[in-house]
């Protein structure tokens, strides 16, 4: 007999029928057997998420950097407690509220507002004196925006060290001034004290050279350090054409030299004049366009245009020159950066130029850019807007 069928025969309980439950009952037992499963599936699915809810508060408790988060309607509806700390709030006060009732700070709420999906960073400083790098982007899901978040980073101990350096360069700047007037005032006399020869000539033009190279340096030094305290900013309604003169009127002399055509686009309807500081305009269109006949080979051509756009008056300086390497362009405007390439390294500079220009553009409330293809050309651009200055910009004097 099969094995099987002896075992069962030998224990005739195993194959007791189970009673009878209609389809109705099995109905019922299935549902509840389903309705279990999911049960369970369920709770596990609320403990793994509340875990990961509990990790991210976690993250964002022990972050030092504060984060907010808004969502569509510009609700905030996180701040972790660093950015409580950093608005002055009330831990857990805040969250749910418009941002334009729980947040002061006019940038900061600009940063978490912007309706586009573009990454935003600004520098902002508290009333308690702290300045922070914030950088703001859109939250995607979906691809859709659905809200913004911002992280905030402290920046305050580079920006005393900034200004610390700043006043060491100043006051070593200006003290280099009167050694420096001095070799250039007596090198240039030792011809006139006697018959030089024709090496003792090329020596002493050598040093004069090096001299005005040096004193140029100094000069860009000392007026960055004023323009970066906003030390005697001198407002006045500045006559646009007055400033156009006075940068090309002695360029078109380097422009001469080096077979450049410099040319001048101002478009009808141009206001007379603008709010600016008329030296520090000038100087900064005066950088643009002396860089551009630097960087410009013999035979090429430097634009200057001036136009009207929505925000106020730009300056356009387009050149046919060797263009700028994409790889440099995001450090083009801070302090001493020199290009990489050959020919911008052949051509004399301390890297001081383009940050004075963004300084005095920033002064005024304006910005500073470039467009730029390797070996073809570039565009530099600066705004100056029209609406009356920000003076919260222009630091005491
Ligand atoms: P400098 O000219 O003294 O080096 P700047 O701050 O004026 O300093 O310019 C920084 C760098 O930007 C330059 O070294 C050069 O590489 C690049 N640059 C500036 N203007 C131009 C231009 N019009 N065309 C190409 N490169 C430029």
């Amino acid at each position: 007999m099969n094995p099987i069928l002896t075992f069962l025969s030998n224990h005739p309980y195993l194959v007791t029928p189970i009673p009878s439950l209609g389809w109705v009952g099995w109905l019922v037992l299935l549902g509840l057997i389903v309705a279990v499963i999911a049960l369970v599936s369920f709770s596990r699915l609320l403990r793994t998420a509340e875990v990961a809810r509990q990790r991210l508060g976690a993250i964002l408790a022990s972050t030092p950097d504060p984060v907010l988060v808004t969502d569509k309607e510009k609700r905030l509806i996180l701040a972790n407690p660093a950015a409580k700390q950093a608005l002055g709030g009330e831990p857990g006060s805040s969250e749910g509220l418009l941002t334009d009732h729980v947040i002061g700070q006019q940038e900061l709420r600009d940063l978490l507002q912007e309706p586009d999906s573009g990454n935003r960073s600004a520098e902002l400083v508290m009333p308690d004196g702290k300045v922070y790098f914030a950088t703001a982007s859109s939250i995607i899901a979906g691809g859709r925006p659905v809200g913004r978040v911002c992280v905030l980073r402290d920046v305050t101990h580079f920006k005393e060290l900034d200004a610390l350096k700043s006043d060491f360069v100043s006051s070593v700047s200006h003290d280099l001034r009167s050694p420096l007037t001095l070799i250039r005032g007596y090198a240039t006399m030792l011809e006139m004290v006697g018959g030089l020869n024709e090496q003792q000539l090329g020596y002493v033009g050598k040093i004069v050279v090096g001299v005005e190279s040096m004193s140029h340096m100094v000069t860009n030094l000392l007026d960055l350090g004023r323009i970066d305290a906003g030390v005697g900013l001198q407002v006045e309604q500045t006559v646009v054409m007055d400033i156009v003169k006075a940068v090309m009127v002695p360029l078109q002399m380097i422009a001469d030299q080096k077979n450049i055509e410099l040319a001048l686009s101002a478009e009808s309807g141009l206001p007379e004049a603008i709010n600016a500081d008329r030296a520090l305009l000038q100087q900064a269109v005066y950088n643009l366009v002396e860089n551009a006949l630097k960087y410009t080979s013999e035979h090429g051509s430097v634009t200057l245009r001036i136009k009207t756009v929505s925000q106020g008056l730009q300056f356009e300086v387009q050149d046919t020159g060797i263009g700028i390497a994409p790889a440099d362009l995001p450090r083009l405007f801070e302090k001493y950066f020199r290009g990489s390439q050959r020919e911008a390294r052949a051509q004399r500079g301390s890297g001081l130029g383009l940050a004075i220009v963004r300084s005095i553009a920033e002064l005024h409330g304006g910005k500073v850019w470039v467009e730029s293809v390797l070996g073809q050309g570039s565009t530099f651009y600066m705004l100056i807007p029209s609406s009356p200055l920000d003076t919260s910009k222009t630091k005491p004097k």
